[in-house]
């Protein structure tokens, strides 16, 4: 029928749009590499801001001692404590507990937020038990994992430049977030000391360092999507600040920033963009993570029903409300592997109401996951190798085989497998054979938490 063709031709059409050939990824992955140089040259020099984290040195193994982080990063938060028992003991023990922000807080006052919080971590350090030290007549100290562009001033202090991923509290923006987190703190007669304030990319980047020593990049696949990796000091012109003895410093990216004109956006993209909270910014995260994924593809739906009838005479309420179609959501559909597709039709009924769908429709809409899913996958490997190139290590030099690992986290990479699997082959597919045998993407388990206690334990007060 007439609707059928033309839905369809809306699928063809986003297809075609989204597409990321060899070519364009590799547009992509220099532009980045560009946009890097210029983030590093000067303040505002790029839409990339390339931050300064004051990590000058990566967890060795040595560190030791009782350290609490907490994780701020989207819809829930982590806190989380870990005994280190240096070079021989490692992670003696850890525990951690996941507690979720009540939406309202989300776009509240700060005060609010952060007594949330810290209410939170005193009652997660009131069931402090056995197997955990803190020294006698010793403060405890936090790694706190925060995971918004935030201008560092020290290694434990820094201003929020904005928030992003739903987020939208005017009176956070321009503060210092740790002096925040400690008033809060000290309101309830909290006793801890916040020994470093990290982004979780730079968390990942410790953690995966901790496990790995040829850790030299971490990237965060989640509600956000973020990277961080090891820069030379001197290859830094913007940093004035005395060179670190370690040559070298850690930089957060905020590559969800990232934009450029070889992106494949659409007209679905756009209208996301300016109804978004943050129009105009973080076009890279718009298109690639998982707070958008699922949204865009009901945006695609929600066009085949307005002009192809695709779901009938009318157009299905429940596709009419902006993030209703969740990225897990769109991950189990994409996953579906029974014949008769039970899991899009229960999706659609159970989360749109739509019902009676038939095996072509349901085909359809797992077509239209995979082509969201596809290009957001495909353009983080874009990324990715964007970063090795600024690093030269996109090359095999002289035979000399330098591994280069990159730590990855976030619940998009976890448990989107089509995703995280296509990402990983794009890798491949972009830096040849060879080239690929030295570079390992290895995901790494809650590595911004222990990262950040990890970050804490070598910028501890008592060393
Ligand atoms: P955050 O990024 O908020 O710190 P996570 O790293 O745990 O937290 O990522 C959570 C995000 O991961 C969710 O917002 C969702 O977009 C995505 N996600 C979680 N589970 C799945 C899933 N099964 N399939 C696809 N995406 C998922
Ligand atoms: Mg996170």
């Amino acid at each position: 029928t007439g609707r059928w063709a033309r839905a369809v031709a809306i699928l063809k059409e986003m297809e075609e749009k989204c597409g990321t050939p060899i070519g364009k990824l590799r547009q992509v992955a220099d532009a980045m590499t560009v946009e890097m140089h210029a983030g590093l040259a000067s303040e505002g020099g790029s839409k990339l801001k390339m931050l300064i984290s004051y990590v000058d040195n990566l967890p060795t193994g040595d560190e030791k001692g009782l350290f609490y982080a907490l994780d701020l990063g989207g819809t829930n938060f982590r806190v989380l404590r870990v005994q280190l028992g240096g070079r021989e003991g490692r992670v003696v023990k850890q525990e951690f507990e996941e507690v979720s922000i009540p939406p309202h807080l989300m776009t509240g006052s700060s005060h609010e937020l952060f007594d949330y919080i810290a209410a939170a971590l005193a009652k997660f350090v009131a069931t402090e038990g056995e197997g955990f030290h803190v020294s006698p007549g010793r403060q405890r100290e936090l790694g706190f994992t925060f995971s918004f562009p935030v201008r560092q001033t020290s290694i434990a202090s820094g201003d929020l430049i904005k928030w992003t991923k739903g987020f939208s509290i005017e009176d956070t923006v321009g503060e210092d977030v740790v002096g925040e987190l400690t008033k809060a703190m000290e309101r309830i007669g909290l006793d801890m000391r916040v020994a470093a304030l990290v982004n979780d990319t730079i968390g990942t980047l410790a953690g995966g360092r901790y496990h790995n020593k040829d850790a030299i990049a971490a990237v965060i696949l989640g509600t956000g999507t973020n990277a961080a990796y090891v820069e030379r000091a001197h290859a830094i012109p913007k940093w004035h600040g005395l060179l670190p003895k370690s040559g070298e410093m850690v930089i957060n990216m905020e590559w969800g920033n990232f934009r450029s004109s070889h992106l494949p956006l659409t007209e679905y993209d756009e209208a996301l963009d300016t109804e978004s909270l943050n129009p105009g910014e973080q076009i890279f995260e718009k298109i690639i993570s998982g707070m958008y994924l699922g949204e865009i593809v009901r945006r695609v739906l929600c066009r085949m029903a307005e002009e192809a009838n695709f779901f009938g005479d009318t157009v299905p309420p429940k596709l009419k409300i902006p993030f209703i179609l969740r990225t897990p959501h769109m991950s189990a559909m994409h996953h579906d592997t029974s014949p008769d597709l039970r899991v899009v039709g229960k999706k659609l009924k159970d989360i749109l109401e739509i019902s009676n769908t038939s095996l072509k429709m349901r085909k359809l809409v797992v077509e239209l996951c995979d082509i969201v899913a596809t290009r957001g996958a495909r353009l983080s490997a874009a990324g990715i190798v964007g970063i090795l190139k600024k690093l030269g290590r996109d090359t095999v030099r002289d035979g000399e085989k330098q591994k280069s690992v990159i730590a990855l986290d976030g619940g998009l990479f976890e448990h989107y497998t089509k995703f995280s699997a296509c990402m990983q082959s794009t890798v491949k597919e972009l830096l040849g054979e060879e080239v690929s045998e030295a570079v390992v993407i290895e995901h790494s388990n809650d590595g911004s938490g222990i990262g950040a206690a990890l970050l804490a334990a070598s910028h501890s007060q008592y060393l």
